[in-house]
């Protein structure tokens, strides 16, 4: 991947699941180049080749994504600059399963075989909390604080998942603290151990909270985040870093068919495409803006951009996966995902 800029967007194509191997009889949508990093698909009028920073084909391992995207953004988020990983796709695409794993993975009782399968975030937690630990034992001077906190954002509301009971919370703006969300829970957590559990606690939290609401929890947007607080005295001076490390589950990506989506549907799927394309829009800027071109960054146009304001842009690292399915079914849905990551870089 190339080293020198903030934001990159990678491609991963999941396996074909035994239904699409069945439906589409092997048929593949889109053709793949590793070595020129691109993807060609055949649009019926035309092939359409795109190029991204990155591809994981459909043998890409859990561990090669996170070598290649997770632990250069966790390792400068350890520097002290912001980071944040989103995953981007339609739903059944390997979002989740690109960020956590197989959703029945408890990884303080897996055996080793599924414990493999785990996704970034928990390689980053446990990397970034054996990093302290390393660094901590390297220098006898040195003070590390880490706190999380998880929410979601579902219809352009704030909800949040570590205390479920405190919905609608408001984003808050001042010179002092920059952007954050009033009220919102942020446990200080002492170990990789405590962190995961308080992240299987939000993800169960997402889980009732959808059915409850009889929707489905791809819906709506998780954003996990891990801030890194460190001091350490040097020649009498005290130096304090401070970043966040956001690691974001988006909506679905995929359309509404108009004659499905009527009433709270129809609201919900606007909302999503409004965020949805919100973030592209600010992406797009802020990638014109590296290189060297004058452009104004609406981050209010949506709760979660202008949530990532301070963590967006600037040193701080991003990196969009946007998850595609190969089966020639989900040509259209492909093809729309690959049009807005390319539309990103
Ligand atoms: P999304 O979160 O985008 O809706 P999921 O992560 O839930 O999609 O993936 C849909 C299904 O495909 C799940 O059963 C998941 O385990 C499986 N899957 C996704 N990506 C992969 C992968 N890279 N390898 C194996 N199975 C995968
Ligand atoms: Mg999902």
């Amino acid at each position: 991947m190339p080293e020198n800029d903030n934001v990159k967007v990678a491609i991963r194509v999941r396996p074909l699941s035994n239904k699409e191997k069945a439906e589409c009889l092997g048929k593949q949508c889109i053709q793949v180049d590793l070595s020129m990093s691109s993807i060609s698909i055949d649009t019926k009028s035309s092939i359409k080749t795109f190029t991204y920073d990155f591809i994981g084909d459909q043998d890409i391992t859990q561990e090669e994504l996170f070598e290649v995207i997770g632990q250069p953004i966790a390792s400068s988020c350890l520097a002290g600059y912001n980071g944040t990983i989103f995953a981007y796709g339609q739903t059944g695409s390997g979002k989740t399963h690109t960020i956590l794993g197989p959703s029945s993975l408890n990884l303080l009782s897996a055996n080793i075989n599924d414990y493999n399968l785990r996704g970034l975030l928990p390689r980053a937690l446990e990397f970034i909390f054996n990093s302290v630990k390393k660094e901590i034992k390297r220098c006898s001077g040195v003070e590390f604080l880490l706190k999380c906190s998880f929410l979601e954002i579902y219809n352009e509301q704030i909800n949040d998942l570590l205390l479920p009971e405190q919905r609608g919370l408001q984003i808050r703006e001042d010179i002092k603290k920059g952007v954050y969300i009033e009220g919102l829970q942020i446990e200080t957590v002492l170990s990789f151990e405590e962190t995961y559990e308080l992240l299987n606690t939000g993800i169960k939290n997402r889980h009732v909270g959808a059915t409850s609401m009889n929707k489905e929890s791809s819906r709506s947007h998780s954003v996990f985040t891990l801030a890194i607080e460190s001091k350490e005295k040097k020649d009498d001076l005290w130096n304090f870093r401070s970043s966040l490390f956001h690691v974001i589950d988006l909506a679905g990506s995929e359309r509404q068919k108009s004659t499905e989506a009527r009433g709270e549907r129809l609201k919900e799927a606007s909302m999503i495409n409004k965020s949805l394309s919100t973030l592209g829009n600010v992406i797009n800027s802020l990638v014109d803006i590296s290189e060297g071109k004058n452009r104004h960054v609406h981050y209010r146009d949506s709760k979660l951009t202008f949530l990532l304001k301070d963590s967006l842009g600037g040193n701080s690292k991003t990196c969009i996966i946007a998850n595609i399915s190969a089966a020639s079914t989900c040509f259209g849905e492909t093809l729309s995902t690959l049009r807005f990551a390319e539309r990103a870089k």
